[in-house]
């Protein structure tokens, strides 16, 4: 028997990587439905080679209907608009919801995957930053699993599984540091968005490459493993490790530390997610080989060349709509990055007078992380603007 996979955000770095793996694991995974939100030329080259159940494009319903019932052959049901994501994600012959969206925008979807019961392979860190109270209560509720797809969790939680959660204390979570680690705080406020895209050591969609200059991407992670592991942020601990070899490292009370490596590939972590907690046999990943790893260093994180990384960590520590904000603030301020239109070191200032307004201790409903994340895109425009 396959298991039903539904991957929302397929024509993504992480959707596509996704659909690798599948191609290699077709006796244990069908696709039963994708989702993305644009491009409609990739998307329908994927439900030529797929024929999933069920195919959703947020924008461009035209296309949709045109092109896809084409290339579909056979019954398929087709969605735009938001609503297509929920649709997808709680479709019944899915039993795996790969969340490969970036942004706020995945929230939804992962809400109501884990209230259908289903497991969710989260890239979309997002949404468990945003919302991670409810995200972990919806799974409770609803009988749903969150099994992470970023690589420094899958490490993480390659290393516990089988542990009882008290034997855990502490962990250790790498970063690259990205392509600023060796720059001057001077030369990094005015870097460019070509030089901000030149990941060292990752390739992926240019907002997490951002987020990774801008060590957001590891704030986001911190957050996201609290709220994933149940540790209080102080036992969430990060180094940089320019080579991007040792994933994370996790210490257990008897002071034992475990670490999990490999060359870095995102397909392991999300076959992982798909197959925890069993392992099958795979042959994408090129196998690892310490001499070619060759030497390994660590170094503490620079604040004065990451200050957004602790702006995250403290909205992580006060909790309720304070990582809500964080996130919204730095959703819009990479984008106007992107666009050219504020320079880099205006990201983590326009963070920063964002998360100094008074946020709401209360983030236990949608409405509450909702409200939070508009009004917080709101405050972060007029801060990059003036
Ligand atoms: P990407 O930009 O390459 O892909 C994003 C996908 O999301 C696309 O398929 C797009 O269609 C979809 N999407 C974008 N906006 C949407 C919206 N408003 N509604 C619905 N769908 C929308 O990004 P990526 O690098 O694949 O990252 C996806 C997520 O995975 C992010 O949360 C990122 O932090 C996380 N992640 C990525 C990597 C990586 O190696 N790329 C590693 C770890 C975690
Ligand atoms: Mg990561």
């Amino acid at each position: 028997m396959t298991r039903g996979v539904a991957i929302l955000g397929s024509t993504g770095s992480i959707g596509t990587s996704t659909l690798q793996v599948l191609r290699r694991q077709r006796e244990r995974f069908r696709v039963v439905a994708l989702t993305a939100h644009s491009n409609a030329e990739l998307l329908e080259g994927q439900v030529a080679e797929w024929h999933p159940a069920y195919v959703g494009i947020v924008n461009g319903g035209g296309i949709l209907k045109d092109s896809l019932t084409v290339v579909g052959r056979g019954a398929w049901e087709g969605g735009t608009g938001n609503a297509c994501l929920v649709e997808a994600a709680t479709h019944p012959d899915v039993g795996i919801v790969v969340n490969a969206i970036v942004g706020a925008a995945g929230l939804e979807a992962t809400l109501a995957a884990l209230r259908a019961g289903k497991r969710v392979a989260l890239a979309n860190k997002e949404a468990l930053v945003m919302a991670g109270e409810l995200v972990t209560e919806a799974a409770r509720a609803g009988g749903g699993e969150i099994v992470p797809v970023d690589s420094e969790h899958s490490a993480v939680l390659q290393c516990i599984t089988g542990r009882r959660p008290g034997e855990l204390a502490r962990l250790i979570l790498t970063a690259s540091g990205g392509p600023f680690r060796t720059w001057t705080p001077e030369r990094l406020a005015g870097a460019t968005v070509a030089e901000a895209l030149q990941h060292p050591t990752w390739k992926m969609g240019k907002k997490i490459t951002v987020d990774s200059a801008t060590l957001v991407n590891k704030a986001l992670e911190v957050i996201e493993a609290h709220f994933l592991f149940g540790l209080p942020y102080p036992a969430v601990q990060v180094v940089v490790h320019p080579q991007s070899v040792v994933h994370a490292f996790v210490e257990f009370v008897d002071g034992s530390v475990l670490a999990q490596v490999g060359f870095p590939t995102m397909e392991l972590p999300i076959l992982y997610a798909l197959t925890h907690p069993e392992r099958v046999p795979d042959r994408g990943a090129k196998r690892f080989d310490p001499v070619e790893a060759g030497a390994l260093t660590f170094e503490p994180v620079r604040p004065e060349l990451y200050p957004a990384y602790a702006l995250g960590r403290a909205a992580g520590e006060q909790g309720g709509t304070a990582p809500a904000a964080f996130n919204a603030a730095n959703e819009v301020a990479v984008q106007l990055f992107l666009e050219g239109r504020i320079r880099f070191g205006k990201i983590a200032e326009t963070i920063e007078r964002v998360l100094a307004a008074p946020w709401p201790s209360s983030a236990r409903s949608l409405e509450d992380v909702l409200s939070a994340d508009a009004v917080a895109r709101r405050l972060a425009r007029e801060a990059a603007c003036s």
